[in-house]
């Protein structure tokens, strides 16, 4: 494009929230076949609330969230604040953990009052060789309601689980059906198990879901459409997104999003609005009319 048509569609784009980064960005922002949005915090508002509580035969619903909670307390994750806010809420006392330790893409562990605490998703319990028996199923229905069901166990022994529940951003529905309308085809990328996402998928009309993603994962699986001949958008917010964002023909973040995501962006949406990624395709397409 003329540098002329650029720079009055970089103007156009800041006055609509979308920063393009230079101009290469905003040329293969027009070339964009498929756009995949991460869905915690992306797609949805990354504000999970507590919404189910079920304990192992023996276990009070106040152990299960207390332990949990205290566990969770030093995360930052989306999910750990929804279990501690829950805690909170019911005015249950916590316990300072000790020896503190995430585990990207499945959950955190930590001592609490001498016990070792996991708390997570399914790979994390079977990776400590915990047996989840009826609490499988009971996971199943919740996240067949869309919601996250996250086990927890301690020393060993298998607590009960706990579900929160995200909700879809409002703007997201719509931004589906306009880049179906411009032929863009749509995909989710989650880190969330298959039936969360496929509920969420479904209530989004996204053409893809792919779920059960390790973050190291993310970047590989935008390569794997690239290698179909997609050119793709990535739209994330989350540190676990940066490769992905870095590896996508445009890497688009969320401007409330975390700094290395922002950073990391050739886009970013300054209202963390996912509707402006249509907005941002169709002012790049007509910029690069311009020349032609
Ligand atoms: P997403 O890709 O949707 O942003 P993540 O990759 O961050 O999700 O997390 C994947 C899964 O790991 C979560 O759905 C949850 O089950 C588990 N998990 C991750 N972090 C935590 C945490 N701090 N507390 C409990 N569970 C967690
Ligand atoms: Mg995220």
């Amino acid at each position: 494009a003329t540098p002329t048509a650029i720079t009055v569609g970089v103007g156009r784009g800041a006055q609509a929230g979308v920063l393009f980064k230079n101009a290469s960005a905003l040329e293969a922002t027009a070339g964009v076949t498929t756009v995949i949005f991460d869905k915690t915090g992306t797609l949805t508002e990354g504000k999970p609330a507590l919404t189910d509580l079920k304990p192992a035969p023996g276990v009070s619903e106040e152990t299960l969230l207390a332990t949990a909670a205290s566990a969770d307390r030093p995360s930052q994750h989306p999910l750990a604040e929804a279990i501690v806010r829950g805690a909170q809420d019911r005015g249950l006392s916590l316990s300072e953990p000790e020896g503190f330790e995430s585990i990207p893409g499945r959950g955190v562990q930590a001592t609490v009052n001498g016990r070792r605490v996991l708390v997570g998703n399914r790979a994390l319990m079977t990776q400590a060789g915990i047996t989840l028996g009826q609490a499988e199923e009971e996971a199943s229905r919740l996240a067949s309601d869309g919601k996250t069901a996250m086990f927890v166990a301690a020393d060993g022994q298998f607590l009960g689980v706990i579900a929160v529940a995200d909700r879809v951003r409002e703007s997201a529905r719509a931004v589906v059906t306009q880049l179906q309308a411009l032929g863009v085809k749509t995909a989710m990328l989650t880190g969330d198990n298959e039936r969360t996402a496929q509920a969420v998928g479904r209530q989004l009309g996204l053409d893809t879901v792919i779920a059960d993603v390790l973050p190291e994962q993310k970047a590989a699986q935008v390569q794997a459409l690239q290698a179909k001949g997609e050119r793709v958008a990535m739209v994330g917010d989350g540190v676990n997104d940066a490769p992905a964002l870095a590896q996508a023909e445009v890497g688009i973040a969320i401007g409330a999003g975390t700094d290395v995501a922002v950073e990391t962006a050739d886009v970013v949406l300054v209202h963390s609005d996912p509707a402006a990624v249509a907005a941002s395709i169709v002012l790049a397409r007509r910029v690069q009319r311009k020349i032609r």
